[in-house]
């Protein structure tokens, strides 16, 4: 696995770049680019049951908190180095990122093509590049800033990392309000 992967964020030519991928999980998932900003997903290679550990972590590098990267402890972040860079924010995931097992876990039945997606705010406190989500799920929490400014009852509808429970647990129950 390459340590110096390049996540290609801005696309003006999918076709180009399609043709000189080379997936880091090669028949489990793939990335599938598409033309603009952050249009680009990851997507399932083979189907999936929930539950089933979908890849071993491995390869990660530790760094400072940025868009790309993933928090995996209270003060600790790391980046990928994979395809798995891709996995884009969902408020109705497919898959979970367990930061102590270092496993993306399948959260649904997977069927091949189907998106995997990750709920941010299980592994990210306060986000580096908050967003607006668009998810339209009914439950799409709007605000994606980091499990620090949702509530714990938003947060038991998911799959949450163990440094986030903790520090959910020192917070207490209010959420923090945004500047
Ligand atoms: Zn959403």
């Amino acid at each position: 696995m390459p340590t110096t992967y390049t996540k290609v964020e801005k696309i003006t030519d999918a076709a180009a770049v399609k043709s000189a991928y080379k997936p880091t999980h090669p028949g489990l998932f793939e990335v599938v680019y598409a033309e603009g900003d952050y249009n680009s997903k990851l997507v399932a290679c083979k189907p999936y049951v929930k539950g089933e550990i979908i890849c071993k972590v491995e390869g990660v590098t530790p760094g400072p908190k940025k868009y790309t990267s993933v928090q995996v402890g209270k003060e600790d972040h790391i980046e990928f180095n994979s395809d798995l860079v891709f996995m884009n924010h969902s408020c109705n995931p497919t898959v979970s990122f367990d930061t102590d097992a270092m496993t993306v876990v399948a959260v649904t039945d997977l069927k091949e093509g189907d998106n995997m997606t990750f709920f941010y705010p299980s592994s990210e406190w306060e986000m580096d590049q908050p967003f607006t989500c668009w998810c339209g799920a009914e439950q799409c929490v709007k605000n994606v800033q980091g499990a620090k400014f949702l509530s714990k009852q938003t947060m038991s509808r998911y799959f949450v990392t163990k440094h986030i429970q903790e520090l959910l647990d020192e917070r207490g129950d209010a959420p923090a309000i945004k500047a």
